[in-house]
């Protein structure tokens, strides 16, 4: 029977009225190739689909108000089937920006241009963001476990130019903040994507296109696996350990970001990532000499006092690192000290400094010691440290240059404004028979 070309039209209205009755199509606002927006309001409306210019490899959804049923996503996954992602929107990730409610970043399995989404409610008001990372051409995946090297060297990464690659440059300019305080986070991302190298360039594009910073805002990213990746770029100012960030809420002076890759909010992270986080941090508490049972002001925070390992929430309004990662701090800690103490500090190896500079007398002494010098007058802040490096006396030079060290009898090293140019190092005896 030859079909009727009246009762195929209608059919066809029939069914293009019942397509966009359920899906509306959304066009997106093209930033450029790495970034595009779109921003939905009040549209009564479920289902929206899209096709994308780029494709896209990740998203954030911000809203406005507290959502608790979740977003759902369906797009051309892999092997060309559809694979479908739930997601939440009301949590405040900590690198979510103007927003109280936000996703985190919802990475693909692979780079799609059909995409479907359908929002929990009708009319509501959102803004998805939506990054396109172009697949690294490296060969890296980032599933290559890096060893670490003995003790407190610093530990094998893998550098930002790698995992950079194709990628737009960050902008300068760098700042150098003297770190006091290791801060740690969580990226509130997938805990199933293995590909890390891809996950660190996609959350470099959601810092720098979406949030419009200079550059990926950690100092250094740790996948599952272990693998350490590289994040700020020090652009030659300074070392990457050094540079000044964005993850503290602003507050971002005399701190390091670490951020692990993954979702801590139900799951602690896998030992293999731990392990690396606590290399890398015993590793800095032994270059900057940094106590890591210490505590010191923070300048940014209303002269509060901050550990120097810590988690994102104790210094912000942010559940960062998750509620299952942050009670584990205190054994992260532990052990980055253990890890450091059993490095000993190897004096023989400590070449004393600038000793010309700065007299110490009584050395060996019963713990008083006067300390003088030609340049005694810029001497500001004077140090002890155990032979593993530890520091068990500090002191500003504000009650003259006497101090009486109420310290075990043994071999110490000695610091002389620590960290400047100027920087006396020398060691001292205490016995005090
Ligand atoms: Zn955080």
């Amino acid at each position: 029977m030859r079909p009727d070309p009246i009762l195929n039209l209608f059919l066809l209205v029939l069914i293009g009225t019942c397509f966009h009755s359920q899906a509306q199509q959304l066009h997106e606002t093209v930033i450029n190739p790495f970034y595009s927006k779109i921003v939905i309001s009040e549209r009564p409306v479920k289902e929206f689909e899209l096709k994308t210019i780029y494709p896209t490899s990740s998203l954030r959804i911000n809203i406005d108000r507290n959502i608790k049923e979740p977003f759902k996503l369906v797009y051309e996954g892999s092997n060309e089937k559809m694979d479908t992602i739930q997601f939440l929107a009301n949590a405040n990730p900590c690198d979510a920006e103007n927003s109280e409610f936000a996703s985190g970043l919802i990475q693909l399995n692979r780079p799609a241009s059909r995409l479907n989404l359908v929002a929990p409610q009708e009319s509501l008001n959102f803004v998805l963001h939506l990054i396109h990372a172009p697949l690294p051409e490296t060969g890296i995946t980032g599933q290559k476990s890096f060893k670490k090297k003995s003790g407190c060297d610093k530990p094998q990464m893998i550098s930002y130019k790698i995992w950079r690659d194709g990628l737009p440059d960050p902008k300068p300019p760098r700042e150098v903040t003297e770190v006091e305080h290791l801060v740690v986070h969580h990226s509130a991302g997938s805990n199933t994507d293995t590909n890390y190298l891809n996950t660190v360039r996609n959350i470099y594009l959601l810092h720098t296109q979406t949030n419009g910073w200079d550059d990926i805002g950690y100092n250094f990213l740790i996948a599952p696996d272990g693998t350490i990746f590289n994040g700020r770029d020090p652009q030659g100012v300074g070392d990457e350990d050094d540079i000044l960030g964005a993850h503290f809420c602003g507050k971002n002076s005399n701190t390091m970001g670490v951020c692990i890759l993954g979702d801590y909010t139900n799951v602690a992270p896998d030992s293999r990532a731990l392990r690396s986080l606590q290399y890398l941090l015993a590793w800095k508490l032994k270059k900057d000499s940094l106590d890591g049972n210490g505590t010191y002001t923070h300048p940014k925070s209303g002269g509060n006092l901050l550990p120097v390992i810590c988690g994102h929430r104790d210094g912000c309004s942010t559940s960062c690192p998750g509620n299952s990662f942050y009670p584990l701090l205190s054994e992260v800690k532990k052990e980055t000290i253990r890890i450091a103490d059993s490095c000993g500090l190897v004096i023989a190896d400590l070449k004393p400094q600038n000793l010309s500079l700065v007299k110490i007398y009584p050395n060996p002494t019963s713990g008083y010691i006067q300390v003088s010098g030609s340049a005694s007058k810029s001497f500001k802040r004077f140090q002890v440290l155990s032979c593993t490096g530890i520091t068990v006396f500090e002191s500003d030079f504000m009650y003259g240059n006497n101090f009486n060290l109420f310290l075990p009898d043994g071999l110490y090293i000695y610091k002389i404004n620590p960290g400047t140019k100027s920087e006396t190092i020398g060691k001292l005896i205490i016995n005090k028979n």
